[in-house]
């Protein structure tokens, strides 16, 4: 069925920045009419949803999770990046199964979903990447699920796979699901970082991505001992190395890049690379500060994302904004990061990184319907002044009271219309219960 949302205070995160009170018309997942709509000459029975004045705004794009990661959520808390990953993450990784990553990927889903986001990239898993698929398509959102690639020295070995078996793993998906699900559905290459993949590899992955036409995404100068290693073994700064394997371009979503070099911002502009800003896990890693303002000034396109519930633990959109508005002030001063800004970044920013920004991340005639209502009733976000501030900086993520992707309500007031939400709460902790006798 088709639907009208009324009464609403749109946020376009157009070029424009328009901010319209109205109704917003959608008909087969595509927006139609924006601001004054008239029902009364139209032939169509809509589903008609009444915001009742609250804020009606673009889905939020994260740029960088890792859903397979969530039921390792509170495991591996104040650790230090390298030891978090060997000691930690990468044993239990190992000991996923299929079962184990669905329900992983599905309670990630349903976070992300809960609290506004509707659309995301997965730098996924090196197995069982289609219970992943599973979950995204049952779902009801949006999003770009990679394949993991891993086959440098020292990986365990439940992890490291040959590259050529990697490459046509993925080849196989992206013929059975990219762009499936009416679109909603794409496919990924996400060579997990430079240190973990044969340089080889690399090469090889970025040429096979850009063949596809599929998005390719990796971690890189996250951590000082990382960029250390990766100057000693090639000489190189983490970006540069990079560049040199081809992996940057304008299908290429690099997570973090804090330790940066001077030249390297000038490699990601000119390659039309983008960046996904993880503030969460940046601090609760130690791993530094990204030099945001500047990327931002320099021209390029910086986006958000969560990172994974290990390293967050949350998968909460609104924490990611809050933090990328708050941390960078004390050194670039208070103007810079402003909730519009940030917000953007969190939106229509995020959807050029993915190439889906003709499709999504702004409320606009012709583009898929992916919206968020958030309340605007509560006490921590009256009175209100500046809808960006707002919600930039008060809302919170359980204020999202309604989420509609591609033209369909897939939840509203705390209920998921597709899943049971206890169902899945009760079975992520059991599968996280098998999988720890599996270690
Ligand atoms: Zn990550």
């Amino acid at each position: 069925m088709d639907l009208i949302i009324t009464n609403a205070n749109i946020l376009t995160l157009d070029d424009e920045d328009r901010i319209l009170f109205g109704s917003v018309l959608v008909e087969d997942g595509i927006i139609k009419e924006i601001g004054r709509v008239r029902t009364d000459n139209k032939k169509k029975v809509y589903r008609v949803l009444d915001a009742e004045g609250a804020f009606l705004l673009p889905g939020f794009v994260q740029t960088h999770v890792h859903t397979g990661q969530t039921l390792f959520r509170g495991m591996a808390d104040d650790v230090e990046l390298l030891d978090w990953l060997n000691k930690y993450i990468w044993p239990l990784e190992a000991a996923h199964n299929e079962r184990s990553v669905y329900e992983s990927a599905r309670l990630s889903i349903l976070e992300m979903i809960a609290s506004g986001t509707t659309t995301f990239l997965d730098i996924g898993l090196v197995h069982n990447t289609e219970s992943i698929l599973r979950a995204l398509s049952e779902s009801g959102a949006r999003g770009v699920i990679c394949k993991m690639l891993m086959d440098g020295d020292g990986i365990p070995k439940g992890l490291a796979q040959d590259n050529s078996e990697s490459l046509s793993e993925i080849r196989f998906l992206k013929e059975k699901y990219h762009r499936g699900c009416n679109g909603r559905i794409m496919i990924g290459v996400g060579p997990r970082f430079a240190l973990s993949s044969r340089e080889r590899s690399l090469v090889e992955a970025a040429e096979f991505a850009r063949g596809e036409g599929l998005i390719i995404t990796t971690h890189s100068s996250e951590n000082i001992k990382e960029v250390l290693s990766i100057r000693d073994r090639f000489g190189l700064s983490n970006i540069a190395f990079l560049n040199k394997c081809g992996v940057l371009g304008e299908n290429s979503v690099i997570a973090h890049c804090i330790w940066l070099e001077p030249s390297d911002l000038e490699i990601l502009k000119d390659s039309g690379t983008s960046v996904a800003h993880c503030p969460s896990a940046n601090l609760k890693l130690a791993s530094g500060f990204a030099r945001v303002p500047e990327m931002l000034k320099y021209g390029i396109e910086v986006t958000l994302g969560a990172d994974g519930a290990p390293c967050n633990n949350n998968l909460n959109m609104f924490n990611e904004l809050r933090l990328a508005a708050l941390i960078h002030k004390p050194r670039t001063g208070p103007v810079n990061m402003n909730a519009k800004t940030v917000l953007r970044m969190a939106t229509i920013g995020g959807a050029r990184a993915l190439g889906l920004d003709s499709e999504i991340g702004s409320i606009e005639i012709g583009k898929r319907a992916d919206l968020i209502v958030v309340n605007n009733r509560g006490i921590h976000t009256n009175p209100v002044d500046n809808i960006y501030s707002t919600i930039v900086y008060s809302s919170m993520g359980s204020d999202v009271s309604c989420v509609v992707v591609d033209g369909n309500i897939i939840y509203q007031n705390g209920t998921h219309y597709l899943w049971d939400l206890d169902e899945i709460v009760r079975k992520s902790n059991e599968e996280k219960g098998r999988l720890l006798k599996r270690l």
